[in-house]
């Protein structure tokens, strides 16, 4: 016993890593023990050796925070706002982007916080309103105030649907097609597509190029089947297929003849 209490005592006072020695405990163990604080206010009782080769650094305390460290730094990582952020700068500063001309190109700039570090962009979007699905928008709040919408930062910028979104850049932005930049209705002009079709397009996620050069295919358009001419209309009538599925096809680029003799499965959405 005096032994163990002897060598005990030659390490009272010493810190390893985070464990301060206080005292020697009594033990009937044949182990040195002691008592020993944490550096985050715990005390607990030990074996000595294990404090001496490392083995015990902490109570508990390190590796319960490496491990919440990991685990964050890992969700983070995965987490959708990490792609909206990364598309945010990317709009704003990468003038290879596709959409650069109307963000970085335009004098759009992302607030240093922001910019510097994604956790601070992070923690203001799940605290003002951000759910899986929504946008970030930075012209709805500046409009409200009169001003101009030219920067990402907590004061401008709220949470849309995408929906809203396209709703809240088709008013505010012009359209940059094939080198040339003009409002919305000027474009429908241009291609001969109704504004509202343009607009819809849009909304429904197709690129500028599709919504500007998909060409309408209405039921009276003349196809020809087997050297047969047609209208549309008349040959959906025929085979008893929605319309909209045949106009889908003709524009996916399937042949007359493979529409007519492919049965439309159940639920067929247009998604050309
Ligand atoms: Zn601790």
């Amino acid at each position: 016993m005096k032994r163990k209490e002897n060598y005990a005592s030659k390490h009272i006072g010493k810190k390893i890593m985070r464990l301060t020695i206080l005292r020697w405990i009594a033990s009937e163990d044949r182990c040195a023990k002691v008592e020993a604080e944490c550096e985050c206010g715990v005390i607990k009782t030990y074996t000595l050796s294990t404090i001496l080769n490392g083995v015990t650094g902490s109570c508990g305390c390190y590796r319960k925070e490496q491990a919440r460290k990991a685990c964050t730094k890992h969700d983070l990582h995965h987490h959708p706002l990490k792609h909206i952020w990364r598309a945010m700068l990317d709009r704003c500063y990468q003038t290879n982007h596709k959409q650069y001309h109307n963000y970085g190109g335009r004098g759009v700039v992302v607030c240093e916080e922001w910019k510097n570090s994604f956790p601070s962009f992070y923690d203001w979007c799940v605290n003002n309103g951000w759910q899986k699905g929504l946008q970030i928008d930075k012209d709805i709040v500046p409009k409200k105030l009169g001003v101009e919408a030219k920067l990402y930062c907590p004061e401008y910028c709220s949470f849309v649907t995408r929906k809203e979104n396209m709703r809240e850049r088709t008013n505010s932005h012009f359209l940059t097609h094939e080198g040339m930049t003009f409002c919305i209705s000027e474009w429908a002009e241009r291609k001969g597509i109704k504004y509202a079709t343009i607009i819809g397009r849009l909304e429904k996620g197709w690129s500028v190029e599709a919504a500007l050069n998909t060409p309408i295919l209405s039921n009276d358009r003349i196809v020809d089947y087997n050297g047969e001419l047609v209208k549309i209309l008349d040959l959906c009538e025929r085979i008893g297929i929605n319309s909209n599925t045949f106009r889908g096809r003709l524009c996916r680029g399937w042949a007359v003849d493979r529409i007519m003799n492919t049965p439309a499965r159940k639920h067929n959405k247009r998604t050309a």
